[in-house]
């Protein structure tokens, strides 16, 4: 490893300047210039810093340091550098670049009775709790899986750890590749430990970085991290774009303290987790129940067209005419962007007196649109898959249109239909698989939902 291993004299560094680098790993050319000239002029008498060259020689190929990416040789740019493609989106690596790390002990608060959360875990949902941190502190298990079904409450379940870690000082961050997921959560942490420093980070946030306790992030904002936790919650392990991406799992690795801890949270755990627990070589705690008691909705499968002609077919429009007849409000998911637009339009012309907006990913106003629907202020949300996860709506309905295509997995299709029947007071809605086939992914995604129903609680 060609690593210019340098350590200097940081000490001179202010606080701030210090808690700027905390537990990260930055590109020297990003930081503020009068901090890098600095490291730059005294990069022979670093000690707390290091400082290396942001992509590496390692067995005859070109690493990226800050994602571990190969950067093949035709990532060539006209300077003559290289450049890593991967981790492109948080701002180019090339081979003229230095990354600056501090591994530092930076003493955070012992946050005693940090816990302000008034809500109350379910007997399973406390010895489901209980048991992780067991395992965390008794048997040195570094790394856990749980597997709870959606609104089973496993964010809650997360809380007593999380204030165990922060109550010695520890510093946590509680990760999900999705973005809505980060902005649901960070409200409910921030509430559930009001005392702590917690900080929100992902692509559409610029807050400024303070050294914050309590991380909630994207699973990208980890490559800007370097042994930072002391324990790491891993939500929705199964979602695009963590599973199955090496460069995403390597940066969680990377994230973690060497000592540290890591927490993987999923609803539809992907198969090599559930093979490394059947190994024995993963803990798997398990809770079926949801927190109210009441079971998964089982999805009702409907057959038939979307459009005939210029028209929704009979069988859609009586779907919706029933539903809207019983002023049911609703979720209607569309595989494919294209199709909200001219959807929406026969809706409108059907139902003009329902009150409706269209939601997909690059939508500027998609938080607002989310809140008026749960506030009540819109009765019908038609939306693409990006509201199939983490989202919470009271006394919904949700309809999947073309269920049999190619763009829903069954873990998606799983998903979805947990968005209804959240709340214990609304616990009964219905799930529709709309569709012209009953494909081998709806009848999985099926029975995985009732085998969930059977399973009870702990
Ligand atoms: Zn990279």
């Amino acid at each position: 490893m060609g690593e210019i291993a340098v350590t200097f004299n940081e000490r001179e560094f202010s606080r701030e300047q210090q808690e700027l680098f905390n537990g990260r790993q930055l590109l020297l050319n990003q930081l503020p210039t009068e901090v890098s000239e600095r490291l730059w002029a005294n990069r022979q008498q670093l000690t707390y810093f290091q400082l290396l060259p942001a992509i590496q020689e390692r067995h005859g190929d070109q690493v990226c340091q800050r994602c571990g990416s190969l950067v093949p040789a035709t990532n060539r740019l006209p300077t003559g550098h290289e450049y890593c493609r991967q981790c492109l989106a948080l701002g180019r690596v090339t081979s003229a670049d230095y990354l600056v790390r501090l591994q530092q002990d930076y003493q955070y608060p012992h946050q005693s009775d940090c816990l302000t959360w008034s809500g109350q875990l379910t007997t399973a949902q406390q010895q489901v709790s209980d048991h992780i941190l067991q395992q965390f502190r008794q048997q040195k298990r570094p790394e856990q899986l749980l597997w709870a079904v959606t609104g089973a409450g496993k964010t809650e379940m997360t809380f007593p750890v999380i204030a165990a870690f922060l109550a010695q000082g520890q510093r946590v961050g509680f990760v999900s590749p999705r973005v809505d997921v980060c902005n649901e959560l960070f409200p409910r942490v921030k509430a559930a430990f009001a005392h702590c420093s917690v900080g929100l980070f992902h692509g559409q946030v610029h807050e400024q970085y303070q050294n914050e306790q309590l991380i909630i992030a994207t699973t990208h904002q980890l490559l800007r991290f370097y042994q930072a936790f002391d324990l790491l919650i891993v939500d929705e392990v199964d979602a695009f774009p963590y599973a199955g991406d090496p460069m995403l799992q390597r940066a969680v690795a990377t994230a973690v303290k060497p000592q540290g801890n890591r927490l993987y949270l999923s609803a539809t755990p992907p198969s090599q987790l559930l093979s490394a627990a059947k190994r024995k070589q993963l803990p798997l705690h398990y809770l079926a129940r949801r927190f109210h008691g009441r079971q998964l909705p089982v999805p009702e499968v409907k057959f038939g067209k979307i459009m005939v002609g210029q028209e929704f077919s009979s069988t859609l429009q009586n779907l919706l005419r029933d539903w809207v007849q019983r002023q049911r409000r609703f979720l209607i998911f569309l595989p494919e962007i294209v199709d909200l637009a001219p959807i929406a339009q026969k809706f409108k012309q059907l139902f003009p007196q329902v009150s409706m907006a269209t939601v997909y990913a690059a939508d500027e106003q998609r938080a607002t649109k989310v809140q008026n629907f749960r506030d009540e202020k819109l009765a019908v949300l038609l939306t693409t898959t990006i509201l199939e996860r983490g989202v919470t709506f009271a006394n919904i309905d949700v309809l999947i249109l073309a269920a049999d295509h190619r763009n829903y997995s069954t873990a998606s299709l799983v998903q979805i239909a947990g968005r209804v029947g959240r709340a214990a007071e609304f616990a009964n809605g219905t799930v529709v698989f709309y569709s012209e086939y009953y494909t081998l992914k709806m009848r999985r995604a099926v029975r995985m939902i009732r085998h969930l129903n059977t399973q009870g609680g702990f």
